[in-house]
Parts: C-alpha cells; sequence; structure tokens
C-alpha cells in the first residue's frame, strides 16, 4: 500500500546531527498526577471522544481510515502499515470524564484513606469510579480496560479495604509477568503504609525459597504469575481454599501466555463463595468463559473504547534495513527522545541492537527473558530514573512493565500481529501525557 505521510512525519531523514547525547542524569521522572485533574472518558488520558464510526483519518487528509473495524490480530499477514499512522487527539479537546464519586465517597477506612491522598490520587479515574463501588460492597466485577486506566488500583482499594478490616481474608492476584505483579506489589506497599498488611511477589525467575519463607511467616495477599503460584499450592505452601478474593489482571495477556490451565486449577482450588474481580484489555470467548465458569453476576466496566490510545502520535519511518540503524541513532540524538522503549523480535537482536547502540555512546540496555530478573529489574529502573536514554525490548519482557513518561516507543522491527503493536504503544502516552510511536516500515 501506499503510506501517506503527515507533514511533521518522523519517516523523512533528517539533516543528522551525529554524535550521541550524552544520557539524562537524575530524575527524568515526573510523573505529576494530573490525573485527577482532566480525567476522561476513556481513563485518565487524553480519551476523550473521537470519531470513530467513520473510521478515523490520521491528520494527513490522506484519506486513510483507521481503526474503524474491530481490532484484530494479524498473525501470519503483514499488517496495513497506514495502521501505525494516527495522529494523538490533542489532550484540550478532550471532553472530561465526571466522576461520580470522590474517593472521599467510597468510605474507605481512613488509614486508606490518608496514603491515597499522600499519593496525589485525587478523583478516581472512570474504571475506579465505577468499579470501586460495586467490589467494595463484594461484587464481582469484569473491567475491560487498559493499562493506564488506574485499573490497578480499582481492585486494590477494595481488596486493601477488606483485608484491613479483616486479618483472616486472603486475596490472590494473577498477572502475567513478574514485572506487573512487583509493579501492583509497589502500589499496594504504598496504598497500606501503617496497615501491617503483608505480601509476597510469587513469582517466577526469583527464588522460591525466599517466597516459601514469606508464605509460612503469613501473607494477605498474594501477587503472583500463574505457572509459579501453582507450583506453590503443588508444594502445600499456598492452600487456595483460604483465599477469598481472586483477581486476574491482564487475563487475556496470561491466555496468550499459555496459563490458561494454572488458571482454571488456581480458580478451581478457591471456596464457592468468593469475590472475582477479572481485569482484560479484550473481551475474547476464553475470556467470556472464564467470567462464566468462575463469577457470580458480575458488572462489567468498559473503558477501553478504541484501539491504539488516542494520546500516541503513530507514524512509520521508510527505511531500508541497512539504514535503520543510522536512522534510529538521529532519532536518538534529537532532545525530545528523552525515554525511549525499542522493540526488537528475537532476545538476539534485542542484545545485538543494544551492543551497537552503546558502541555508538548511546546510554542504552537490553530487556528479554533471558537476563536474570535483578538485571531486567535494573534496566527498568534506569529508564525509569533517567539514568539511560532507552530500553531495547522483547515483547515479552516489555510486558506490564509501567515506566513513568515514556516518550517515544519505537518499533525496529515491526510487530507480528497488531495486537502486539497495540501493547507495545501503549506504553507511551500514559496519564495525561502524550506520546509517540514510530514503527520502521521498507
Ligand atoms: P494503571 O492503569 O493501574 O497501570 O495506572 C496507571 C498510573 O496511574 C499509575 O502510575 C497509577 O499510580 C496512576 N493512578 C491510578 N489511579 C490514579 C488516580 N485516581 N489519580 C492519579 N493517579 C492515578
Amino acid at each position: 500500500m501506499k503510506t501517506a505521510v503527515r507533514g511533521n512525519s518522523f519517516s523523512r531523514s533528517e539533516g543528522s546531527s551525529r554524535g550521541p547525547r550524552p544520557a539524562r542524569s537524575g530524575g527524568g521522572s515526573s510523573q505529576g498526577s494530573s490525573f485527577g485533574r482532566r480525567p476522561s472518558a476513556g481513563g485518565f488520558s487524553s480519551r476523550g471522544p473521537r470519531p470513530m464510526a467513520g473510521g478515523y483519518r490520521g491528520g494527513n487528509g490522506g484519506g486513510r481510515s483507521f481503526g474503524g473495524g474491530k481490532r484484530r490480530s494479524f498473525k501470519g499477514d503483514a499488517i496495513d502499515t497506514s495502521r501505525f499512522i494516527n495522529r494523538a487527539v490533542d489532550a484540550v479537546e478532550e471532553v472530561a470524564h465526571v466522576a461520580k464519586h470522590t474517593f472521599a465517597d467510597f468510605g474507605v477506612h481512613e488509614l486508606l484513606a490518608k496514603n491515597l491522598v499522600q499519593k496525589g490520587y485525587v478523583q478516581p479515574s472512570p474504571i475506579q469510579d465505577q468499579a470501586i463501588p460495586v467490589a467494595l460492597k463484594g461484587g464481582d466485577v469484569i473491567g475491560i480496560a487498559n493499562t493506564g486506566t488506574g485499573k490497578t488500583a480499582a481492585f486494590l482499594i477494595p481488596i486493601i479495604n477488606k483485608l484491613v478490616s479483616d486479618k483472616n481474608h486472603k486475596a490472590m492476584v494473577l498477572t502475567p509477568t513478574r514485572e506487573l505483579a512487583q509493579q501492583i506489589e509497589q502500589e499496594f506497599r504504598s496504598m497500606t503504609v501503617g496497615m501491617r498488611l503483608w505480601t509476597v511477589a510469587a513469582v517466577g525467575g526469583l527464588p522460591i525459597m525466599r517466597q516459601i519463607r514469606s508464605l509460612e511467616m503469613g501473607v494477605n495477599i498474594v501477587i503472583g504469575t500463574p505457572g509459579r503460584v501453582k507450583d506453590l499450592i503443588a508444594r502445600n505452601k499456598i492452600v487456595m481454599s483460604q483465599y477469598n478474593t481472586i483477581v486476574l489482571d491482564e487475563a487475556d495477556r496470561m491466555l496468550d501466555m499459555g496459563f490458561i490451565d494454572d488458571m482454571r486449577v488456581i480458580l478451581g482450588a478457591m471456596p464457592k463463595e468468593k469475590q472475582g474481580l477479572f481485569f482484560s484489555a479484550t473481551f475474547s470467548p476464553e475470556i467470556k468463559a472464564l467470567c462464566s465458569d468462575f463469577l457470580k453476576d458480575p458488572i462489567t466496566v468498559a473503558i477501553k473504547t478504541r484501539d491504539t490510545a488516542a494520546s500516541v502520535d503513530q507514524d512509520v519511518i521508510h527505511a531500508h534495513p541497512s539504514e535503520k540503524l543510522d536512522k534510529l541513532h538521529d532519532l536518538l540524538n534529537k532532545p525530545d527522545f528523552k525515554k525511549v522503549l525499542i522493540f526488537r523480535e528475537t532476545k538476539h537482536h534485542t542484545d545485538e541492537l543494544a551492543r551497537e547502540l552503546r558502541d555508538r555512546g548511546f546510554a542504552v540496555s537490553a530487556l528479554h527473558g533471558d537476563m536474570r530478573s535483578r538485571e531486567r529489574s535494573r534496566a527498568v529502573e534506569a529508564l525509569s530514573k533517567g539514568q539511560i536514554q532507552a530500553v531495547i525490548a522483547t515483547d515479552v519482557a516489555a510486558r506490564g512493565i509501567d515506566i513513568p513518561d515514556i516518550t517515544h516507543v519505537i518499533n525496529y522491527d515491526t510487530p507480528s500481529t497488531y495486537d502486539t503493536y497495540v501493547h507495545r504503544i501503549g506504553r507511551t502516552g500514559r496519564g495525561n501525557k502524550k506520546g509517540v510511536a514510530l514503527t520502521f516500515v521498507r
């Protein structure tokens, strides 16, 4: 197809100013929660209503129709590259979501209320606004929402409220990746200051003995990946009949990663009387089946209204494979490329590109599944803190990671499915920030 390119496109190569930019040091993260001030229909980000019904025109008047149809994976097929071009909707155009509640209305435990204030949470996001009152009453919830919508707090707030008032209560949170589990654990800790609630991240890739020790000492909540949780159940260190609340976070990702049997074993071992809060970015037949098998009269909160973040400016860069490295080099030399996530398809290529960029003087790190958990955390932290400029990641390693203020996502390798593309670009343009996603195409 012909790929029309906007006037402000990155796809034309510009005068190259060679020579690497030194990595920024110090806290590059200014994750100011302006969320409470201007929430919108689709989450916190600038996701006001937009002209989707007739297809979104990518800002260049080129007559391309974007996203008019349903989101689909195109496994095996080449993806129409016009789908990688889309202009971010300007934040000022958005129509504010009017929250029905404030955090004070929820009537949660005073320590929890205090910690939320400490975190700067002023106004609930749409998913919080709708899910929290139901979950606080013990109801089951299906949340169709992406990361960046505030779904973590939507399930943690009701759970913490229950845990703090009933120390015998136990909750299980299942997530697809250890990084996501660790992030949820951090969020949990910051919301439970002063409550003496205990948690363990029961994730693969970290020493199981330490997790067993925590479990033996007693925890109120387990946040884990299905494989490791199942392993701990088999060792009798987790007794699922004691758990009365379960969260599935990014349920569709867990299915993609082949965790369905583990998830069913875990869910099936729970008491009949339990609360389930299931979150997923998509609502596939498999997710529907899980919900109907394990939830009772759930309410559904659907926040995800379109397939690509409206707050992400998306464009393509035409380049022959032999030109890609130079073009990337030029991009990284631009001052606004401050916190960049670059995607490659294989671990080997991820390492290779990290080496090549380092040789050219850029402060970057690789992020893939063959790295030790500690090394991965270090890479994520270095990017979060602005100590390095870019991380070159595989899809699996990047799944679920929440690095504040990613300025650019670069698809150095074209993603193999549109689903993967949507997940990749969802790492930028979060909160009320705008992001840029650039995809190399030939
Ligand atoms: P999540 O979708 O759960 O990954 O959340 C995205 C980001 O929004 C995280 O950095 C949260 O700490 C932040 N966040 C969640 N809820 C609120 C809120 N009500 N006000 C401000 N920030 C929030």
